[in-house]
């Protein structure tokens, strides 16, 4: 029914027309895979606050929010002031030298994040999962990586294995098989990562047991893909089986970062990884990724290491074993100096606190709704994301959304599109501090009257 007529609705008939054009120069007419979706991509032309404008002149009420990372809305003031404010104040864009913002971030990110003792940038949250694997490498000596079923780290080779596999190539629940989620990947990259059961303890234990000689690191998503939480006992496990075997600790909280708590999901949990990869919020709106770690973890990519004062120069024993780790645009001052501001807007009284509680109402009112309508319908999530799941099956890890009514959610998502709801159809729902009470009623009537149609209610 969806898909009857090529382009979505009459709404959409100049996104689809931009597409079809954009389609002769970009493949599929989007600049990341995930961003299409069928029938067309809708094309923005502008945003404000909580809202979205498409080329067709259509509002949203928008809960994609740059895939979470815009947790101020679009175009903050204190963001843009910023922005402009450091271009106009150094006359420059970036210095391609060290600055004062990059000493200002790292010792905010580290005050903030308990496991963060020193800090280096990237350009993506994909960036940062990289050198965070490569410094456990270099760290530990071992090769191999273990990460969970169902857990997103960026689109790399090592990384894009098992992320949303078909169960019938999955293997075991316990034993997940390694799954490629590319063409392009070779057997030696399924054999470099090594899959994990998601808030399965005992199964992570004796995976992590038989392989620890190989494996230099297990990296996580604290809440997988933004909304399912790792029990607190299986986080607390993790750390104490991982320091126990000398395997390194990674949490990736480009997606959690200053979306829970300021300082992340590691302050919640109270639990210290080896390594943290952030990314998203971080850059307000621009395109950043950190790492962050122990001192002893990251000082093993400090160029001045072993430096003899006499000689003036750093020893050749010593040169051989610093880690490699570079980038033309590493501490952007512009994406640095929307970051602080953003960092800064979400530290002021009572703005995480309104942030949770404005998410906590959304999914309550939406939980009533789908209550009062007899559908079978739970919220999953944590802090400021969560997700909407058709089953009232516990969901712990990417095998039980399997339980769930898929086919539904499509068509409401879908119809929720045409109602002015945005979200990547199948996405989750990330909140912004931009998003009013009235835009959380005008939601919840959007899927009143999309139950009614698409269920004939
Ligand atoms: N890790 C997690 C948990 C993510 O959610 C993402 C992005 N969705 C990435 C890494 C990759 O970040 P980026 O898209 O900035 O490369």
């Amino acid at each position: 029914e969806i898909m009857q007529s090529e382009h979505m609705s009459d709404k959409t008939r100049v996104s689809y027309e931009a597409y079809q054009q954009a389609k002769e120069v970009i493949p599929g007419g989007v600049t990341a895979n995930i961003k299409y979706f069928d029938p067309h991509p809708i094309v923005m032309k502008e945003a404000h606050g909580s809202r979205l404008i498409d080329v067709d002149g259509n509002k949203y009420i928008d809960y994609l929010l740059c895939y979470g990372a815009l947790v101020l809305g679009h175009g903050h003031t204190a963001v843009k002031e910023a922005v402009n404010e450091q271009i106009n104040q150094t006359g420059t864009f970036i210095f391609g030298s060290p600055h004062n913002l990059e000493y200002e971030m790292a010792r905010k990110l580290v005050d903030l994040f308990p496991g963060i003792d020193m800090v280096r940038y990237t350009n993506s949250g994909l960036e940062a999962t990289l050198l965070s694997i490569r410094l456990a490498k270099a760290y530990t000596g071992k090769r191999k990586v273990a990460k969970f079923e169902g857990h997103y780290h960026g689109g790399y080779d090592e990384m894009l294995i098992s992320v949303n596999p078909d169960l019938d190539e999955a293997g075991e629940a316990s034993t997940p098989n390694a799954v490629p989620e590319s063409s392009g990947l070779g057997k030696e990259d399924l054999d470099n990562t090594i899959i994990l059961p998601f808030n399965d303890l005992e199964g992570t234990r004796r995976i992590l047991t038989e392989r620890q000689d190989e494996l230099s690191a297990v990296i996580l998503e604290p809440i997988q893909s933004g909304f399912i939480p790792a029990d607190e006992s299986f986080m607390k496990g993790l750390r104490e089986i991982t320091e126990e075997l000398g395997i390194l600790l990674i949490f990736d909280e480009v997606k959690t970062g200053f979306r829970l708590t300021v300082g992340g999901a590691q302050s919640l949990y109270n639990i210290e990884p080896d390594i943290t990869s952030l990314g998203k919020v971080l850059g307000g709106g621009f395109p950043v990724g950190a790492v962050g770690g122990k001192k002893e973890v990251m000082n093993i990519m400090a160029p001045d290491r072993g430096k003899d004062i006499l000689t003036a120069g750093v020893k050749d024993d010593v040169k051989d074993d610093i880690m490699f780790h570079s980038g033309t645009y590493n501490g952007h001052p512009v994406v640095l100096a929307a970051g602080l501001a953003t960092i800064q807007e979400l530290e002021k009284p009572n703005v995480m606190q309104n942030l949770l509680e404005k998410t906590n109402l959304l999914r309550q009112q939406l939980e009533l709704l789908y209550k009062n309508y007899s559908i079978t319908m739970q919220t999953v999530g944590m802090g400021s994301i969560f997700n909407i799941i058709f089953t009232d099956y516990e969901i712990k890890n990417y095998r039980d959304l399997n339980h769930a009514n898929m086919e539904l959610r499509k068509q409401l998502d879908y119809e929720l599109l045409n109602q002015g709801i945005y979200t990547k159809p199948m996405n989750r729902y990330s909140m912004s501090i931009a998003h009013t009470d009235e835009d959380i009623q005008q939601t919840v009537q959007a899927h009143e009257r999309a139950i009614k149609l698409v269920l004939g209610r």
